[in-house]
């Protein structure tokens, strides 16, 4: 993605910048971003329309990038922020068709990102565990302990905090459905809590089998889903 805009501070319109522009068919080989005939018009007409007006380079905020669409996806809507500097802005980049350059706008107001839904995402689990068949496998109760522990851990997280107490495993599909896990200090909790419900023998062997099998550090327990709103100011 662009890392740059050309904001006319005049008239508020902003195109990507992306350092030199470069001519696609004498730099094809060059690697990043390469710019299409549609690009190179657009940037002729933008300075031919905002000739004379003041310019600023503006700076995309990778960490507000938001879509409703997987990041694989060439067709769609996308929000960011951009700065000055000084001030923020909220740009919009929309990509109608395959044969056409992205079109970035800045839009008024500002988004809103909430957490609709977050839980421990208990039968995978159930079934991931199943599934490690051996001479250590779980009992139910031994398993239905862990999903206890689990719970309890995150049910003492506020939503408002979520973010900083979880790490992002990865997106499922779209930038808004997410799996996630603990951060260590909540481990060191779920752990703790099932030394608490447990005797120490049964303690000592779900605990090799967690970390036999890796289930702890690998999988992600926890799903999230977001959705974004704008907040017109
Ligand atoms: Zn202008």
């Amino acid at each position: 993605m662009v890392e740059k805009l050309l904001r006319c501070i005049q008239c508020n319109q902003v195109i990507p910048l992306y350092g030199e522009f470069i001519d696609a068919n004498a730099n094809a080989h060059l690697p990043g971003v390469v710019w299409g005939d549609d690009d190179l018009k657009l940037k002729e007409e933008f300075f031919l329309i905002h000739n004379e007006h003041p310019l600023e380079e503006l700076t995309v905020d990778f960490d507000t990038y938001i879509s409703d669409k997987p990041t694989f996806e060439l067709i769609k809507v996308s929000y960011f922020e951009a700065t000055n500097g000084r001030e923020r802005f909220l740009v919009k980049r929309s990509r109608e068709r395959f044969d056409q350059s992205a079109h970035y706008e800045i839009i008024p107001g500002k988004l809103k990102i909430s957490n609709v839904a977050c839980e421990i995402l208990e039968e995978e689990l159930r079934g991931q565990i199943g599934n490690l068949n051996g001479s250590s496998q779980l009992t139910d109760e031994e398993v239905n302990y862990l999903i206890k522990a689990l719970q309890e851990e995150f049910k003492n997280i506020s939503p408002e905090e979520l973010f900083q107490e979880i790490e992002i495993v990865e997106e499922v599909q779209t930038p808004l459905t997410l799996l996630a896990t603990f951060k260590e200090k909540h481990w060191q909790n779920i752990i703790q809590r099932l030394q608490n419900y447990l005797r120490q023998q049964e303690f000592r062997r779900i605990l090799d089998f967690l970390e036999k099998n890796r289930l702890l550090k690998e999988n992600a327990p926890l799903f999230i889903q977001m959705e974004m709103s704008f907040l017109h100011s």
